[in-house]
């Protein structure tokens, strides 16, 4: 089982999508173990995108990023990383597919609505970064033998 961390951007606050996106991984069959809402420091936004640092978009990045609360959550399953990735759609929402949550829900390049981890290594960093190990609930789903064909 993997865990990614899932970052429900400010305007997936303020367009009132929060529901309609969780119930996407929910009803995927993928397992939630972690979720609140915060505002982003300054700081830790700035470490979480550090791989954009120095480009053009970075700082209006940061700044949408720090403007308004945010969900956060860790979403768990066999092969999560990627299948969060695939169900996000492409960054900009314009090229985004319909049928994936960027395609369906957003145009804008930056307010994309949602960040999902990219690999097992930033998946592990990123939750350790907004998740104390108190607040990640490992519990056993009932369904597992159903979501999985583990017989
Ligand atoms: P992601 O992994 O799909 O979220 O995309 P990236 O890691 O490449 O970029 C991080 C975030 O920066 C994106 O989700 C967008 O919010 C924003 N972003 C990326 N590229 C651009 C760009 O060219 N222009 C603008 N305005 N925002 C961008
Ligand atoms: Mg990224």
């Amino acid at each position: 089982m993997e865990k990614t961390l899932i970052i429900l951007k400010p305007d997936a606050i303020q367009r009132r999508l929060l529901g309609k996106i969780i119930s996407r991984f929910e009803e995927k069959g993928l397992q939630i173990t972690g979720m609140k809402m915060m505002m982003i420091p300054d700081s830790l936004a700035r470490a979480h995108y550090v791989s954009h640092k120095g480009k053009d978009f970075f700082e209006p990045l940061v700044s949408y990023t720090t403007s308004s609360p945010v969900v956060v959550i860790v979403v768990k399953g066999k092969n999560a990383i990627e299948i969060a990735r695939k169900m996000m759609g492409v960054t900009f929402g314009s090229k985004a597919e319909p049928g994936t949550i960027r395609g369906d829900y957003a145009v804008s390049n930056r307010f994309n609505l949602i960040h999902g981890s990219d690999s097992p290594s930033s998946a592990e960093k990123e939750i350790a970064a907004f998740f104390t190990k108190e607040e990640i609930v490992d519990y056993q789903p009932i369904d597992l033998s159903w979501v999985y064909d583990i017989s």
